[in-house]
């Protein structure tokens, strides 16, 4: 006879088990008569739809029936029983009609429950190309909080406090601090440029490390910005560091991770923590700095043959006198600093033309990388 849902009237520990047994034992029975996909169908409609499932039945008989008392104690029975009904009803495939085994044996013939293997994110994926060119290298990996002070985050970056940086348009602060001095209100950092300042008040000179990690800021979401991104950030500090070392470096960098024929050029820029600055393109890697694709132009390269890659420059002195204390004199050491956005380069890598795709958790859309 066919299992049909009962009522329940004694919601003891006891009477619960059984009942969920007897359901359990029902579905297992079921699971081996199924003889052909129809079977194989009617018998998962029967036991989990939505509308009218056994499932749907014993939430709506046992767990809204439960007297007040008892509701928590039905409440984890059923859920216990759900997932091993799940589970049976996932499992459940066509058979030959010749198992004859009793619902107490476990059949060693059928096929296990198969589970997704993960892969890296795409980001993460080239966030960790990145880093390893670096480590080759010799730099070692650095890491700081994601909510971070505003003397982290700007004033020891040398910011300018009417820095436009500093406006609520672009950094997320947390609220309610405005009893706080100004340098100790929290903010989402806006940049990985404050783990630079924290490893230099714990490490003395020489260093050279690289902080890979998520950024936050206050761009609404579209083709090509996101309130939460990554960066890859570098520092090398030492007594003769020149401009010179600062382009060996990231030249060698380019080429190991874009391939040794690009060729890298550096463009006059601006940023507050350095002095001097400079943006670094490389050759276009999608048209191979010809402009053209085909007959058509290249559109990453807006048609230039040329790519921004990253934002560089000396340690701006100021800089070091924050950190001074701990052996940063910026009368002898020098350094270099370097950041890039490393979703802007998965984009340009993985040919996507959407950011939001990487972050909106589509799994049809991630496989693809796996
Ligand atoms: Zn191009």
């Amino acid at each position: 006879m066919a299992y049909t849902v009962p009522k329940l009237t004694d919601y003891s520990p006891a009477s619960l088990e059984k009942a969920a047994a007897e359901c359990i034992a029902a579905c297992q029975t079921e699971s081996r008569e199924v003889r052909s996909d129809a079977d194989l169908k009617s018998f998962r409609d029967r036991w989990m739809a939505r509308k009218n499932g056994i499932l749907t039945q014993i939430n709506g008989l046992w767990l809204k029936g439960a007297p007040k008392e008892a509701k928590r104690e039905a409440g984890m029975r059923v859920n216990q029983l759900k997932a091993r009904i799940t589970e049976i009803v996932e499992a459940a495939h066509v058979g030959d009609g010749t198992a004859a085994l009793t619902s107490e044996s476990a059949d060693i013939s059928l096929p296990g429950i198969r589970r997704p293997i993960g892969a890296e994110h795409p980001v993460i994926k080239t966030q960790n190309e990145i880093v390893a060119v670096f480590q080759r290298l010799g730099y070692s990996v650095a890491e700081g909080p994601v909510v971070e002070t505003d003397y982290y985050n700007f004033e020891a970056l040398n910011f300018p406090p009417n820095h436009p940086a500093r406006d609520t348009q672009d950094t997320l602060f947390i609220a309610g601090q405005e009893s706080k001095p100004q340098r100790e209100r929290l903010l989402l950092r806006t940049h990985t440029s404050p783990v630079q300042i924290r490893t230099m008040e714990k490490m003395r000179p020489p260093i050279r490390i690289v902080i890979p990690g998520k950024v936050h800021r206050n761009d609404p979401p579209d083709a090509s910005h996101s309130p939460m991104f990554h960066q890859i950030e570098g520092l090398a500090v030492d007594t003769d560091i020149t401009f010179g070392d600062l382009k060996g470096t990231l030249d060698h960098a380019m080429k190991a991770l874009f391939g040794s024929s690009v060729k890298t050029h550096f463009r006059p820029s601006f940023f507050p923590f350095t002095e001097p600055s400079a943006e670094l393109y490389v050759t276009c890697f999608i048209c191979g700095g010809s402009g053209k694709r085909g007959d058509g132009p290249c559109r990453p390269c807006k048609q230039t043959g040329w790519i921004e890659v990253l934002g560089c420059g000396m340690v701006d002195p100021n800089v070091f006198e924050f950190v001074k204390d701990n052996g940063y004199d910026p009368k002898r050491v020098s350094g270099f600093a370097f950041g890039m956005g490393v979703d802007r380069l998965a984009l340009l890598k993985y040919g996507v033309d959407d950011i939001q795709l990487f972050f909106q958790g589509d799994v049809r859309f991630l496989e693809q990388f796996g």
